[in-house]
């Protein structure tokens, strides 16, 4: 059994154990499952495809949502041919690269140096174990992530997106252990809204609205934060944080060991600023 798996069925059976998702815990420990979540989740892919509209959500909720997310805006930048340029084979980004912080810019070009990208985009996921993976993290700084549920070729269904836009998050947090290839061997738990309504574009360019949720919902997240320049640790709370402080800090230690330059952030520097809060206060 795969880190990725193992690692799913130990969140979910926690989960399960604590009734916010009975839906989640039988996907992840079995295959016929996983197909039958897969193909409800293809149908509401589908059915989003058929029935989108551009209608958004009121604007409280979008503000709402806004302001504990942030989206990217339609303002953000095109993509030139030159920002597209990838050389094969892709190499993964680790923290603290600036790279995961710079802007990402969106994608009005579909062409077949896309496609190939994102060919090679999956082909690095599976072999690294992912399930999904956005282009910052690859070292292309633009508006696009792959994902697959399932995280096996040719199981689950391989989504695409492009500039991606949240309109709707729903208002149930659930925790979750969450990975992530930029932080070789960090797992730690992370609260993120059950579901998701999003618009994006996919391979073609054709624009779609889908709902997600359970998994599908928690990888979307994870890998649109990347694009917002977001990592998975500034969601945790304190006392995760905490548990995986001493992680972070050897990988800007790697950083800073291999480029020779001074690591761009630094865990100890928000751990001071939080103890400087906490002392002005008492
Ligand atoms: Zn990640």
């Amino acid at each position: 059994m795969d880190e990725n798996r193992k690692r799913a069925m130990a969140c979910a059976t926690r989960l399960c154990s604590s009734s916010l998702s009975h839906a989640l815990f039988p996907v992840l420990i079995n295959q016929t499952a996983v197909s039958t979540k897969l193909l409800r989740f293809n149908r509401l892919y589908s059915t989003a495809r058929l029935f989108s509209s551009p209608n958004r959500t009121n604007l409280p909720l979008l503000t709402q949502a806004k302001r504990r997310y942030g989206f990217s805006t339609k303002e953000d930048p095109v993509a030139s041919p030159a920002d597209l340029r990838f050389e094969r084979p892709l190499k993964i980004v680790e923290y603290p690269d600036p790279i995961l912080r710079a802007k990402n810019k969106r994608i009005d070009t579909f062409d077949d140096n896309l496609k190939k990208l994102v060919d090679e985009m999956f082909d690095f996921m599976y072999k690294t174990d992912g399930i999904g993976l956005s282009a910052p993290q690859v070292g292309i700084n633009v508006q696009l992530m792959v994902f697959n549920p399932v995280g096996e070729r040719g199981e689950g269904e391989e989504i695409v997106l492009v500039n991606p836009r949240v309109n709707k998050y729903s208002n149930k947090m659930i925790p979750y252990e969450e990975g992530c290839l930029s932080f070789p061997g960090i797992h730690a738990d992370v609260e993120r809204p059950e579901s998701v309504k999003i618009d994006a574009r996919d391979i073609n360019g054709a624009r779609f609205s889908v709902s997600l949720s359970d998994l599908p919902a928690r990888v979307f997240q994870h890998e649109f934060d990347h694009l917002q320049g977001i990592l998975f640790f500034e969601r945790m709370t304190d006392d995760v944080l905490d548990s995986i402080r001493e992680q972070l800090e050897a990988l800007e230690k790697k950083y800073e060991d291999k480029t020779g330059l001074q690591s761009p952030e630094k865990i100890e520097a928000s751990k001071r600023r939080k103890a400087a809060v906490g002392f002005g206060k008492s």
